[in-house]
């Protein structure tokens, strides 16, 4: 087999989580959307991921289905990039194991979010897989090569495990993978309403997000309820809340109301009021155009189905190049090899 590895400008994946929240949207997906129009790109659904934590066999499957129509809706398009499941491309957990020998259990053990993951849990076992998780990452990365990788700021160390897992393959094996450069997002990392101290995250409860999809009467009575003022202020000073209602309708289409609100904080005549009306309707804007989109989408899930099936065929062909050449490199056989 000729090595005839083709280059991926940009991978990115996401979690089959259920929900896709306004801060998954605006702070990743949205951004993948655009860059189909000047990259090459390729995004995964990474169900292998989900796993590393107790799940519902069911749910899972559910979950990965759902985010295969959400990304579809969000304007994930086939005609333009690769959209993979990664269970259906094995080879990312045969090239896990190569990296695997390439890290030490020091700098695997140190990573921020396996510390973090690990102490939460009180009576469940800590498994080997949610230990490996950012090695099976790299392999995601890896195996296509990739040359960018668009993350938040919380996967800043695996990104970089990652770099150094590479870096040590080429100089070992000889130059192979591009190193990875993060391209982190430009959008503010979005904050719970209801505590925005807090991150908006699916884990920590339903008043804690706002759905894409969801409906109207639920997008209104979260804004609603948004936290506003906490504690003393100086003046001109935002409080966590307001910052959170403007961080939202920044990303919006309404931006005349984001800039003359934002003009009435600065002269110190905003109503908090006039600022909720302005993100509920805006938001509202968004969810139901999404759900529109989405009933069309599900009408056609066959069509969906076959796609993405297809396409991740096309990434194993991709993968199983990338791990050809691996294993040249690192002395294992290859069937072609008898
Ligand atoms: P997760 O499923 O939480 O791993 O998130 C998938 C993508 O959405 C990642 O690129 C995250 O950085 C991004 N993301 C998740 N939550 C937020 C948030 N609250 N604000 C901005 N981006 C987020």
């Amino acid at each position: 087999m000729e090595s005839i590895v083709k280059k991926c400008d940009v991978l990115s994946c996401i979690q089959p989580s259920g929900v896709v929240h306004l801060g998954n949207y605006f702070g990743a997906i949205k951004n993948w959307v655009q860059l189909q129009d000047t990259h090459s790109c390729i995004f995964g659904i990474v169900d292998l991921h989900a796993m590393t934590e107790k799940h519902d066999p069911a749910e899972l499957k559910k979950h990965t289905n759902q985010m295969m129509i959400d990304l579809i809706t969000c304007g994930i398009d086939p005609q333009k990039s690769t959209l993979f499941v990664q269970s259906l491309v094995p080879e990312h957990v045969e090239l896990s194991w190569i990296l695997g020998t390439l890290a030490s259990y020091g700098e695997v053990s140190r990573q921020a979010q396996f510390k973090d993951k690990s102490k939460r849990k009180k009576e469940e076992a800590v498994s080997v897989g949610l230990f490996s998780y950012p090695l099976l990452q790299a392999a995601d990365i890896l195996i296509y090569r990739a040359k960018e990788v668009p993350v938040g700021q919380d996967q800043k160390q695996h990104l970089e495990l990652t770099r150094n897992i590479a870096e040590r393959f080429n100089s070992r094996y000889g130059d192979f993978f591009p190193i990875p450069e993060p391209k982190y997002s430009e959008t503010p990392k979005l904050m719970s309403l209801a505590d925005p101290t807090k991150k908006m995250s699916k884990n920590i409860g339903s008043k804690h997000y706002i759905g894409l999809f969801e409906t109207e009467k639920s997008v209104r009575k979260k804004v609603a309820a948004a936290m506003t003022d906490s504690g003393e202020l100086k003046k001109g000073e935002m409080s966590p809340g307001i910052k959170t209602l403007f961080d939202m309708l920044g990303q919006t289409s309404q931006q005349s109301d984001y800039i003359s609100l934002l003009n009435d904080h600065h002269n110190g005549n905003l109503k908090y009021q006039h600022l909720k009306e302005a993100v509920a309707n805006a938001l509202v804007e968004l969810t139901t155009e999404m759900r529109q989109r989405r009933a069309e989408a599900e009408a056609d899930i066959s069509l969906i189905n076959d796609s993405i099936r297809e396409m991740s065929f096309h990434a194993r062909k991709l993968a199983q190049e990338t791990l050809y050449e691996v294993k040249q490199r690192v002395g294992i056989k290859n069937l072609s090899h008898f």
